[in-house]
């Protein structure tokens, strides 16, 4: 889950306009090896959102952090997700969006139950979904890392094709990313505050399908 606590406010960019393609819930059809179209990746389902700003200048792109969403929570595929992070959230539709209303948050990936993956900010750009946090001595995750929302539910488990898809997601970013240094959950950098994506999620699955490309990647002490 995005926290906002240090969104700051920002020129929204005008919606780039978005680029459907096929889902199909396999990530082979997804166009994976096309590699990235100015930050945004080529296949991924695009849904730009005004939630961002511009990084800090000379800001290295040191980490991945993972999250899990779903709105209301457990409740999966029904576009609510896509309508918080575009602002366009039916604040009373559900007692739940009550306890986040007016959040503006984002992050530049989701990854749905069935491994679809939709893009929401460039890479080049700050996404809102840190909050306030610290990795390794540094503040802000915000500036210097990249977010991906699995959908689920906090502390339960995630599907087959997610991990698939966040497996090859994570293998694009790094090769486009030849700066980051490491994965970290939201709970491990805003310990205390946040508990996502929690005991359901299994990073060997992650760490297993990553360690041949980048065998020497920073992990969560506990993964
Ligand atoms: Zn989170």
């Amino acid at each position: 889950m995005p926290s906002s606590s240090s969104s700051p406010s920002a020129q929204p960019h005008p919606a780039t306009g978005a680029d459907w393609q096929d889902g199909t819930g396999n990530a082979s059809h997804q166009g994976w090896h096309n590699g990235w179209d100015n930050g945004w990746l080529r296949g991924a389902h695009r849904c730009p959102s005004p939630n961002h700003g511009p990084r800090p200048q000379g800001a290295a792109l040191r980490l991945v952090v993972l999250h899990s969403i779903s709105l209301p929570p457990g409740e999966f595929g029904n576009g609510c997700i896509e309508q918080l992070f575009t602002n366009t959230l039916d604040w009373d539709a559900h007692p739940y969006f009550q306890t986040i209303r007016g959040a503006t948050v984002s992050s530049h990936f989701v990854i749905d139950r069935t491994g679809r993956v939709t893009q929401f900010v460039s890479i080049w750009d700050r996404a809102w979904h840190a909050g306030q946090s610290n990795w390794h001595g540094t503040d802000n995750c915000n500036d210097f890392s990249i977010g991906i929302e699995l959908e689920g539910l906090e502390g339960s488990h995630f599907e087959e094709p997610q991990y698939d898809a966040l497996v090859q997601l994570s293998a694009q970013l790094l090769k486009a990313l030849p700066s980051i240094e490491g994965f970290a959950g939201h709970e491990h950098i805003a310990p205390g505050r946040k508990q996502d994506p929690g005991a359901g999620f299994d990073w060997s699955r992650l760490i297993g399908g990553l360690e041949a490309l980048a065998p020497g990647l920073s992990w969560p002490s506990q993964a």
